[in-house]
């Protein structure tokens, strides 16, 4: 282990010198200033583990010092230690208000300073632990949380994801009877891609088709894969008739994108088209289905096209 480096303030240059020997003695580094901006200063700049710092100083109280240093988010973690010659009780609770970890009045047994400055030292190198564990359990959080509504593979989010976004807004739609249409997306033919080209190929190319999908649809629309090489789109405050739109808008980019896993293959997708008002759609399920036969279809009639249901 490197040594703890201690940032000394204290402008009474023999005692500076005393208590700089005395630590070095005991295996610390040490730092030494003689005023509160040099100390904020070292502070900052060299990564010092406890501060000693004096209460009275030529340009300023340390009891400032001290407040600088706990209000600096660079700073704020460094145990301070007051020395003083003023042993009042005002000062010790003024110190400790400012900011102090620790008070220690002069004179001081050098014994008592070396078993506080160890104290402070292992408190903060708990401190320091315990962040980096919760710093840990928040990374791994945030990926489980992304695992639990992303589709590894693509990005887009997955189904699970989909049917709560569609749920709020399927029950929004109808609160205030604004149209919705859904989308639903199937590769066409995509057997033959993995066949031909290879299942790695096959991942590629779903990638890519979820790139320009989602590079076509709105901000506020919602893509997702629903499985396999199949997406769905949710088109929020659209008609059928204008979601058909947006299903030619995907249709023609899928269709006129240059793979670049496939260079000279045209893939191509089927997308079927529901929405409401639609008097035979109640719930969010029937919605999905009705989408899907439209996409069945698209696939009777040749693939390659928009059905609408
Ligand atoms: P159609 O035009 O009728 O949709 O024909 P298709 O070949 O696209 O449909 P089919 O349902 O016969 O085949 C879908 C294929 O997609 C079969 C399956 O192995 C493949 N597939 C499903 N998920 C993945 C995946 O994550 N990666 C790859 N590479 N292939 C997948
Ligand atoms: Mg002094
Ligand atoms: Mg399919
Ligand atoms: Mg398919």
């Amino acid at each position: 282990m490197s040594k703890a480096k201690v940032l000394l303030v204290e402008d009474n240059k023999l005692q500076a010198d005393i208590i700089r020997e005395f630590l070095s003695r005991n295996g610390y580094e040490v730092v030494t200033v003689d005023n509160g901006v040099a100390a904020f200063k070292a502070a900052q700049m060299h990564h010092v583990d406890i501060v000693l710092l004096d209460r009275i100083l030529p340009d300023m109280d340390g009891g400032d010092v001290c407040r600088w240093l706990k209000i600096d988010p660079n700073t704020r973690d460094i145990p301070i230690i007051m020395l003083t010659a003023k042993a009042g009780l005002d000062d010790k609770i003024s110190g400790l208000e400012a900011g102090a970890d620790d008070y220690l009045p002069k004179p001081f047994e050098e014994s008592e300073l070396n078993a506080r400055i160890f104290v402070r030292l292992r408190s903060k190198a708990h401190q320091d632990e315990l962040k980096q564990k919760n710093r840990q359990l928040e990374d791994m959080l945030m990926r489980v949380e992304s695992l639990a509504i992303m589709d590894p593979l693509t990005g887009l989010y997955n189904r699970r994801r989909f049917e709560a976004i569609l749920s709020t807004e399927f029950k929004r739609s109808h609160r205030y009877n604004n149209p919705l249409s859904c989308l639903v997306i199937d590769v066409d033919h995509f057997k033959k891609i993995n066949d031909t080209h290879g299942h790695q190929t096959g991942d590629a190319v779903l990638k890519e088709c979820a790139q320009v999908i989602q590079n076509t649809i709105r901000e506020v629309d919602t893509a997702a894969r629903w499985g396999g090489e199949e997406f769905i789109i949710l088109v929020p405050n659209t008609s059928k008739e204008n979601g058909k739109r947006a299903a030619e808008r995907i249709w023609k980019a899928v269709g006129g994108h240059a793979f670049a896993v496939l260079p000279g293959v045209q893939v191509t997708v089927s997308i079927g088209v529901a929405g409401i008002p639609d008097p035979a759609i109640q719930t969010t399920e029937q919605l999905i289905h009705t989408a899907d036969v439209a996409m069945y279809e698209a696939k009777k009639k040749g693939r390659n096209r928009v059905e609408s249901s």
